[in-house]
C-alpha cells in the first residue's frame, strides 16, 4: 500500500501521516526533510539557496545522516528548502531516493505513506490513496506561530504570516512539480477540523480506496 499526502506548509500533513503509519503499519518518509537537509547544507556552506549549481551539487552528495541534522525544523531552513527546491536538477537528483523508498518499503512494514509537495503528482502517482490536506493561509500561519512562539517568544505572528504567503506562493508557481492536488486526490480542508476528524476522514478514504484495489 502505498499513501501520497500533499499539502501546503502547515496544514498538518505530518501529523496525519505518523498517525496513519502506525495506525496502518506503514514506514514513513517526511520528504520535505530530503529538500531542508539540502537547504540547510547550502546555507552552512555560505551559499545562496538559489543558486541552481551549489544546490544540485548538495542534492547529489546527500547523505542519509543529512536527514538526522539538527535545526532542520527552523523557519530559515524551511525557506531554504523551499529555494532550491525550486531547482530542476535537486528535484530530479531526490527523486530516486524516494521512489526507491516507495517501492521497497523497509522489511516489517505493509507499505509506506509518503508526505510532500508532489507526492501524488509525480513521485507516486499509481498510489494507492492520494490526500491533499489544506487550510486557510491564516489558519496555518497560526498554528505555525503557536510551534514556533513556544520555541522563541520573539517571534511576531505578522512575519510569520509574510513567510508563510512566500513559500506558498513559491510552491504553487514553480515550473517544475509545482504543489497542486492530483486529479484523483481527495482534497480536506483542515480549517475547522480537529486531527481526530481528519485522521477518520482520512482513513475512511483510504480504506474505501484500498478495497478498490
Ligand atoms: O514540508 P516542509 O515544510 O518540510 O517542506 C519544506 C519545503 O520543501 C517546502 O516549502 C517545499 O518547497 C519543499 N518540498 C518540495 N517537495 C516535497 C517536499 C517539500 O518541494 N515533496
Amino acid at each position: 500500500m502505498i499513501v501520497a499526502i500533499d499539502g501546503p506548509a502547515a496544514a498538518g500533513k505530518g501529523t496525519l501521516a505518523r498517525r496513519i503509519s502506525e495506525h496502518l503499519n506503514l514506514a514513513y518518509l517526511d520528504t520535505g526533510l530530503l529538500y531542508r537537509a539540502v537547504g540547510k547544507k547550502v546555507l552552512d556552506a555560505g551559499a545562496d539557496p538559489d543558486d541552481a549549481v551549489i544546490a544540485e551539487q548538495v542534492a547529489r552528495t546527500l547523505q542519509p545522516g543529512d536527514l538526522q541534522a539538527d535545526g532542520l525544523r527552523v523557519d530559515a531552513v524551511g525557506q531554504a528548502a523551499s529555494r532550491v527546491s525550486a531547482v530542476a536538477a535537486v528535484r530530479a537528483a531526490l527523486l530516486d531516493f524516494q521512489k526507491d523508498f516507495a517501492a521497497n518499503p523497509p522489511a516489517g512494514f505493509s507499505g509506506v505513506v509518503l508526505d510532500g509537495r508532489d507526492i501524488g503528482t509525480v513521485v507516486c502517482p499509481a498510489a494507492t490513496a492520494k490526500l491533499f490536506i489544506t487550510a486557510s493561509t491564516e489558519v496555518r500561519a497560526k498554528r505555525r506561530f503557536k510551534e514556533l512562539h513556544a520555541a522563541d517568544s520573539t517571534v511576531i505572528y505578522a512575519r510569520v504570516l509574510e513567510d508563510m504567503k512566500e513559500r506558498d506562493a513559491r510552491d504553487q508557481s514553480r515550473a517544475v512539480a509545482p504543489l497542486e492536488p492530483a486529479q484523483d486526490a481527495k482534497i480536506l480542508d483542515t480549517s475547522a477540523l480537529d486531527s481526530e476528524q481528519v485522521f477518520d476522514q482520512a482513513l475512511a478514504f483510504i480504506a474505501s480506496k484500498s478495497q478498490k484495489a
